[in-house]
This record gives structure tokens, sequence and C-alpha cells, in this order.
């Protein structure tokens, strides 16, 4: 195992952070790049690196890697240290509200740069595309440490074959993220996971981690078609695993074992490859999910369980208002999985509550 580290710009005099990034095996045909908890609060993926760890230097030393992995176990140093009146706040950066999974570097904008210098040679396309990609970041002089932590970031895994960013979310079961082009890819996780819900989209909330690199190689390929072919680029997926309180032994190591199965699956670790379990349940679009919000303020109180196959019409939750004797029912507007749900107990007007699946994708 060998540890870098990347200093981010100092954000203040006497003030310096940086970015530890452990890699395992050597170079070779497939690289692996691995984040944990891009929002620092969500702890679950932080402590499924933990177990990574002791699992991929095992490994390593058995001389069983046969590519590289690269794993950043705390992608968001920033926001470690950001605590109000005892919370703690790792999804945006306090003093500009950004999100710190939002609006990552376009790579997009490089695809118009970068198809003149395309052959016929496949292969070659795609080094020439992955040493592009590395130089135009180096290019890009940060101002901020917030911009000097994406950009870090996605130097680390935009010439990786497969890119996993782990968070989880509020209160939920496992799922998953990832372009309609990668789902193919990412199929074997969702099933060693035993991912409950699978959303597939090519535009989620403005600029994901996942959607920057997954989204770079669908417009590349899309702008090239037939004359320059690039052979696979990219696959790249946020996985949530399950919510911000699953903090447990027995759920990281749970975790590491599907990922290791699924990198086993891959090829990237050698052994054997252990059966698929089945998909629990298909493939949806994002763009499909129905959201619930509480229709008045009240107390919350769920009625049904997150990960959990709801038909239409089934009861969600209740809004119960303890100063006028009124209980409202919300109920699912259609069949799909209660994929997450918020961990509140209280709701103000309009709040949004949860989440249930859509549409199938195929
Ligand atoms: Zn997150």
């Amino acid at each position: 195992m060998k540890r870098h580290k990347f200093p981010l710009v100092s954000p203040a005099v006497g003030t310096q952070r940086e970015l530890v990034a452990l890699t395992f095996g050597e170079p070779a045909e497939k690289k692996v790049y691995l984040q944990s908890s891009l929002h620092a609060d969500e702890i679950p993926a932080m402590l499924v690196s933990v177990m990574l760890q002791q699992r991929f230097q095992e490994l390593e030393k058995a001389g069983k890697i046969k590519g590289e992995i690269t794993l950043v176990p705390v992608a968001n140093p920033i926001s470690l240290n950001q605590h109000l009146l005892g919370q703690f706040l790792g999804c945006f950066e306090m003093n500009t509200s950004r999100n710190f999974n939002r609006r990552f570097y376009p790579l997009g904008n490089l695809v118009s740069s970068i198809e003149p210098l395309l052959s016929n040679d496949s292969a070659g396309n795609l080094n020439l595309i992955r040493s592009a990609l590395r130089e135009n970041i180096d290019l890009e002089v940060p101002a901020t440490e917030f911009d000097s932590l994406q950009m870090t970031l996605l130097k680390l895994a935009c010439d990786a074959d497969i890119v996993l960013d782990l968070h989880c979310s509020l209160e939920a079961d496992v799922h998953i993220y990832t372009n309609t082009s990668g789902w193919r890819q990412i199929e074997p996780l969702a099933r060693y996971l035993g991912s409950t819900t699978q959303l597939l989209g090519d535009e989620f909330e403005g600029g994901t981690f996942d959607e920057t690199i997954g989204g770079f190689w669908n417009e590349i390929r899309n702008q090239c078609g037939v004359s320059k072919p690039i052979s696979d680029g990219s696959v790249a997926a946020t996985v949530e695993l399950r919510g911000e309180r699953d903090v447990s032994y027995a759920y990281a190591r749970r975790d590491a074992d599907a990922i290791v199965d699924y990198l086993t699956y891959q090829g990237v670790i050698e052994g054997d490859v252990k059966p698929l379990p089945p998909l629990l349940h298909p493939a949806t679009l994002w763009d499909s999910r129905e959201e619930y919000n509480a229709p008045h303020s009240g107390i919350v109180v769920y009625l049904s369980k997150v990960g959990t196959l709801v038909e239409e019409g089934d009861s969600l939750f209740d809004i119960v208002d303890p100063l006028d004797e009124r209980t409202t029912t919300v109920k699912s507007r259609t069949r799909g999985v209660f994929y997450m749900r918020r961990a509140i107990r209280f709701a103000t007007a309009g709040a949004e509550i949860g989440r249930v699946t859509g549409r199938p994708a195929v």
C-alpha cells in the first residue's frame, strides 16, 4: 500500500488541509477508483473504506491485485470540522452553501478540443483521451480550498475504468445511481451489494461526481460516432450505503465483501468469481421517481419501511397535527420501492419526506 498526500489550497494563514489517497497493486490494464464520504457526515461509507483497506492490503500481499486500486477513505477533509450547535454538517461548505457533490469541473467542455485529435485506433484513442483529461485538469489553477478538493478528486479518478463514489442517505436501504450506458457494468455490483434500488439517468442533480465522469464518456462517444471508435472509458456510480446512522461493523464488512466480490468479477482481483445473486428490483429511471411532501406541519409517523416494495395506495407516513385533531396519511401514487426518507420526526408544511422509485428503465 502506498500513501499519497495532496495539499489543498490553504484557506487562511496558518491552516493547511490535505487529501490522502491509498493505492494498492500496480498500474496495469485496469484502474479502480473508490472514495468515501465526499459528504463528510456520511460515515457508513468511511467505515467501509476501513474494511476495504484491510482487505486490499491482504490481497496485495498475496499478489492478487491485478490492476491498480486507488482508495480515498476521507474524500472531504474540509467539512470534517463543520459543526454547528452539536450537529455535524458535512454536505455543504458553510461559508458559500455550496454542495460538495455538485458542479464539478465540467469535463464535457473538453470534448470539442479532444475530438479532432482522435484516429480510428480505439485503444490509442482511449490513452489519448485519458492523457488529455489529466493534462487539462492540471492546467486549472483552483482559487479556493473547495475547488482544489474537487479538482484533486477528479484528477485521481478521471483515468480509472471503474469509479465508485460511496455515500449514504438519510434513512435508506442500499441504492445506486449510475448513467444508462454504465448500468450493464454496474449491475453485478448491485447484485453483490443486495441493493434494493438502482436509479438510472444521464443528468441527476447538477454535476455530481459520478455524473461528471460518466457523462464525459457518453458525450465524447456521441460526438465521435463510429468513425473514431473509443474503447470502454470510465463507468461511474454513486453508491448510497443505507442511512446516516447505519454505522456498524456488520454492515461495513458486508459492503466491503460485496465490493471485493465485484472487483473479482471485473478481473481486478484474482480469485473465484462468486455466483451473482439475483437483482432484488429492476433498475428504474431517476426522473420518474415520486417525491412525497408533508401536506401540513406536524409529527411524522412512518408507516412503511425503507427498502420495501409499496403498491399504489399503500400508506407511507402520517402527519399528525398536535394542536388540531388532524392526521393526514400520505399514500404512494405508484408501485415502487420506498427507497429513502428523511431522518426527521417533525415536518414543516411542504417539507420533502420520502421517495418511491418510478418506471423500470427497460
Ligand atoms: Zn452524499
